[in-house]
Order: structure tokens, then sequence, then C-alpha cells
């Protein structure tokens, strides 16, 4: 960065920003820069869903913690963690008490946080550790040493939770938490563990018989403006304009193997991906 001196010889750091309000367009689309230093390239960013995984207990938690664990030795993994159907229950009981958007937020990633709480306990005997997102620059330190870093997924707006554009639900939860995680440590990919073979036209629990989608566009998802989805909508934008992921992978967690197959870099469940920029 050049240094330069004005007439008081004070030192400046010489920059187009000074003095501008950083909303200017152009000033904007200059700060792209070509190159995004990737922190952690090879640690893989695994959800694991609240309501489609945490709440089924112990039968469909316990095999995908073991497949974690049977992986750790070869690859770095962070767990993040759903909220589920206990956040619903918080958020029905708040929407009946009058409270905003950032309140439910607030509550939610509680939520998220016991679910953190409960998953690095289960893995306490193969280094499970239960994390804040204040200890996200701790991660080598807890990866140098074998460990399985646990955090909530929720992304932590909190009570700055912007309002929807419809309803009251936050827009940014467990899954934009998690993406928006992997895409600060320069992860290209972000495994999301549910309950369902991955993508669908519409809800395979509601209607089933459609077909499994193997790999879609982010944009080209946003486009088909589905009337349900399996991950967040605000995931799908923030993909759109991530930099370090590449893909998001909804996965079923319920058939064994699958979250192997994924750690692995293969392809299981829904694949979407956004082109490069
Ligand atoms: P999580 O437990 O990770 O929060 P959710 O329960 O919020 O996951 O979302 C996964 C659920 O979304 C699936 O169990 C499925 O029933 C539902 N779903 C809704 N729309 C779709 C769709 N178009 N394709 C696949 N699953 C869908
Ligand atoms: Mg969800």
């Amino acid at each position: 960065m050049p240094l330069k001196k004005d007439a008081s010889g004070r030192l400046h750091i010489e920059t187009p920003f000074l003095a501008e309000s950083l909303m200017d367009k152009e000033l904007l689309a200059g700060t792209h820069g070509s190159y995004i230093r990737p922190i952690l390239p090879d640690l893989r960013v695994v959800k694991i869903g609240g309501q489609s995984i945490i709440d089924r207990g112990v039968k469909a938690v316990l095999p995908i913690l073991d497949e974690i664990v049977a992986c750790r030795p070869e690859m770095p993994i962070l767990i993040t963690t759903g909220g589920g159907t206990r956040s619903r229950h918080v958020y029905a009981i708040a929407i009946d008490l009058g409270m905003p958007a950032g309140v439910l937020a607030s509550l939610g990633s509680s939520i998220s946080e016991q679910n953190a709480l409960m998953i690095s306990l289960l893995l306490a005997s193969h280094g499970g550790i239960k994390i804040g997102h204040d200890d996200v620059p701790k991660l080598p330190a807890h990866l140098a040493v074998g460990g399985i870093p646990v955090t909530h997924g929720m992304a932590p707006y909190g009570l700055f939770e912007e309002p929807p554009a419809s309803g009251r639900i936050p827009p940014h939860r467990t899954d934009v938490g998690t993406l928006l995680l992997a895409e600060v440590l320069g992860t290209p990919r972000c495994i999301l563990i549910k309950d369902e073979d991955g993508l669908y036209p519409a809800d395979p629990k509601k209607e089933p018989g459609t077909g499994v989608i193997p790999e879609i566009e982010v944009n080209d998802l946003i486009d088909q403006d589905f009337n349900d989805l399996p991950v967040e909508r605000s995931m799908l934008h923030v993909l759109s304009r991530a930099r370090s992921v590449n893909e998001v992978l909804v996965v079923n967690g319920l058939k064994p193997g699958n979250v192997t197959r994924a750690l692995h870099g293969e392809h299981v469940g829904t694949r979407i991906y956004r082109t490069r920029d």
C-alpha cells in the first residue's frame, strides 16, 4: 500500500477509498480483485440438519457421526448444526407473542447451539469440541491436534436480522450460516446433510413421484422459483455471489455411505453449483 505525507507532514495510506461514501458503483466494482486467499481450502464444512437429522435421534445421528469420525484422519472437518423442530416451536411462540424477526433469529440461534453442544459431546472421545463463532480463528489449532470442531450453523445476524420479504421467519438460518462460514474459510464445497436424496421439483414428502435433480446451476434454480426448497432461499443468493464456494451438496444422510462419499469429493445427492465469475 503506498504511503503519502500531506502538507502537514501527516502520513496517509493512499487509496481510492479516501473521502468516499463507499457507495459509488464503479468504485465498488473496482474492489472485486482477482484473488482471495483460501484460508483452509482442504476443510470440509458439513452441516448436520436439525429437523431432518438431529431430531430423528440416535438412529439417524450416530451412523453419520461414525462416518465423520472414520473420515477425520484423512481430512479436516468442521461440523455445523441446524436448529430443527425446537426452532419451529420457538418461532411459533415468538410470532404469537408479537416478536420481530430479529428476536426469532436470536432464539433460533440458541436452539442451533444446543444441537452443537450435543453433537460435540457425542464426539467427545473422538476430539469433538464445541466452538462458538468467535472461536473460528482458533480452528487451525483444533484441527492440528485432530479435533472435530462443532459450531452452530445459524448465521450470526441475531437481533440484527433483516425483515424477510414475506412473513417473519428469519431468512438467514443454518444453511446460509454454514455456507457463509465455508466461504470465509475458502473451502470450495459445502455439504448439507438432510433426509432426502437431494433437491426435487417439489417437496417429496408432500408430492412424491417427482425425480431428484442431480445438479443445477444456482442462478437457474433461483429463476425456477420453486414453491418449496430443502435449502434456504437466502443461501442460493449467497452462493450465486460466492467467491470461494463453488458448490453446495444436498446429501441424504439416512443412507449409509453417502456422507463418506460426499466428504471424499464424490457427487452424491444434488449438486447446486455456481458458474465461475
Ligand atoms: P434441515 O434439517 O437441514 O434444516 P429442512 O427440514 O429445513 O432441513 O429441509 C429439508 C426438507 O425440505 C426435506 O426433508 C424435505 O422434506 C423438504 N423439502 C421441501 N421442498 C423440497 C424440495 N423441493 N426438494 C427436496 N426436499 C424438499
Ligand atoms: Mg432448514
